[in-house]
């Protein structure tokens, strides 16, 4: 089985052809040995999509010699920087021209609402594109005066080489975009892996990749589940790195088999459970408005999500009125409605877990403010819930839900505030409100997050660093930090006049 299939696409009130193939070398194929599919499930009425091939280790095996084999011949050394911005510009290009098709096709299997999909999602992923292509002929080493005139050296940025890179499903065609674009501009090949549940964009992007022209086995495509195909490329011999996004869990067992195989290089952009600290000066409308998105924006299921806000004593009451009231008034349903802000979370694996933190958080004693209810019908939606008067040990407070739903605590001091919002083992984003420039100076440089929100939350822009520190990741992603991901630095030491008595 890969023969395309047709979808309908509400909003543009259309059926377009859904490849549904493994994408290895420009063509969309079967497996070799299995004849398993995935089950591509619209989160929003819980009806089946589509069925896509799922790839067995051995596709996985042809996919990294498709890889290998165009490093070795028409891409890495062969093919030049300026080569390599044309046909990524070309692609950003399709992908704009085809993005309010790839939104729906986004919203239809992930749920998201289609107008965040097409000005958010796709957007930023062609800019993110567009940036690296720009990249892409600037990619030069130093050269370092050793001995005077006798003696040089100089350095090279190769290319990695070939990149098993496996994403989630929350962001399916931005983390496509993270991904493959500092990858294409410092000339790596790849093997894409996107997440079991949310293939079907990235299986539409293959068909842009083959109308931008790139050659055969520069971008191979290969659904399948994490502990098959995934698996099996984290653990693969002739794949020199591997780039993951999703949980911890999985980041650990990444790092695991990237070390029991070949050492490959290793990054990896895992959970979060993200404070932000609203002091007494903050303006506190502007401080709510955030808070909302940071709990809200994706119906939570963000890695940066700020699922833990702390208000200062003397401004709780005020600030909890408002947050209520912004959350409240913030509609989730179905993503083809223009109406809502949010759509339903992914599957219905997802939907229990969620659940389940939510009976936690009321098993264990927090108040429950907001939420908390489930919907009847169809559809796997979670209303936004907030959770106040936590403590520390509670699960809702310690885990990673992945879901709407926020806890809210207390500090007095900004010592106090400070220590809250560290303690966890995660250290991906945090966000401070606060009207006192000092304070905020201050307390940036002493969160524990490789991003820090001031006065805002969780915006991000491709040429600015993203990562996480303790465990929430290794390496960082986008700005020219991200190139560094992708290349290997090769030191050439050079004798001018030297002679060797
Ligand atoms: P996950 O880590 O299981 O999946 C992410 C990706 O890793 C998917 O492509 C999956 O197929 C793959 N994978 C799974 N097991 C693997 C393995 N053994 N080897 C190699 N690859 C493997 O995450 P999930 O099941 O999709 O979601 C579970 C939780 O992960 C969420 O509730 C959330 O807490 C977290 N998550 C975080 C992010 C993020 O951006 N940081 C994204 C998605 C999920």
């Amino acid at each position: 089985m890969a023969q395309p299939v047709s979808v309908r696409i509400p909003a543009l009130n259309k059926d377009i052809s859904l490849p549904t193939g493994l994408f290895i070398n420009n063509e969309f194929v079967p497996s070799v040995d299995s004849s398993e599919t995935l089950e591509c499930i619209n989160p929003s009425n819980e009806e089946v999509i589509a069925r896509v091939v799922a790839a067995s280790p051995k596709d996985i095996d042809r996919a990294v010699a498709a890889a290998r084999h165009a490093f070795n011949t028409t891409w890495g050394k062969n093919c030049n920087g300026f080569q390599r911005s044309r046909l990524m510009n070309k692609l950003a290009d399709l992908i704009e021209r085809d993005a309010q098709e790839l939104a729906e096709l986004e919203t239809l299997n992930n749920g998201k609402p289609v107008k965040v999909a097409r000005d958010f999602d796709i957007g930023d992923s062609i800019q993110c594109i567009r940036y690296y292509a720009g990249w892409a002929d600037k990619i030069t080493g130093q050269t370092i005066e050793i001995e005077g005139t006798v003696k040089t050296a100089f350095t090279r940025h190769e290319p990695i080489g070939v990149c098993g890179q496996i994403i989630p499903w929350n962001y399916p065609i931005n983390m496509m975009s993270w991904k493959i674009a500092p990858a294409l501009a410092t000339g790596c090949v790849i093997v894409l892996k996107p997440s079991e549940i949310t293939p079907l964009s990235a299986l539409k992007i293959a068909e842009l990749v083959v109308e931008a022209g790139f050659p055969p086995g520069v971008v191979n495509i290969v659904p399948s589940l994490g502990p098959v195909g995934g698996a099996a490329l984290a653990a693969h011999p002739d794949v020199d790195k591997v780039a993951f996004t999703g949980s911890t869990v999985t980041g650990r067992k990444i790092m695991e088999a990237a070390a029991k195989s070949n050492l490959k290089k290793v990054s990896l952009e895992l959970g979060g459970k993200s404070p932000q600290l609203i002091f007494e000066s903050a303006d506190l409308d502007q401080a709510a408005n955030w808070a909302a998105l940071g709990i809200c924006y994706n119906s939570g299921q963000d890695c940066t999500a700020g699922s833990r806000v702390y208000v200062q004593d003397s401004v709780y009451d005020k600030f909890m009125e408002i947050l209520v009231s912004k959350v409240k008034a913030t509609s989730f349903g179905d993503g083809f409605d223009d109406a809502v802000a949010g759509g339903p979370v992914v599957s219905k694996t997802q939907y229990d877990r969620v659940w389940s933190y939510i009976e936690s958080g009321k098993a264990e004693g927090a108040k429950l403010v907001l939420g908390g209810e489930k919907r009847p019908g169809k559809g796997f939606f979670v209303d936004p819930t907030i959770f106040a008067e936590i403590r520390p040990d509670m699960k809702i407070v310690k885990e990673e839900i992945f879901g709407p739903v926020l806890s809210v605590g207390r500090f007095k001091t900004e010592e106090e505030g400070i220590k809250i919002a560290n303690e966890t083992t995660y250290g991906l984003g945090a966000g401070l409100h606060s009207n006192d420039a000092s304070q905020c100076m201050r307390v940036s440089a002493l969160l524990e997050a490789g991003s820090v929100w001031v006065n805002q939350y969780n915006l991000l822009s491709n040429n600015v660093p993203f990562g996480g520190k303790k465990q929430s990741g290794i390496g960082r992603e986008l700005g020219s930090y991200a190139l560094e991901e992708y290349t290997s630095v090769k030191a050439v030491h050079w004798n001018i006049g030297e002679k060797l008595e």
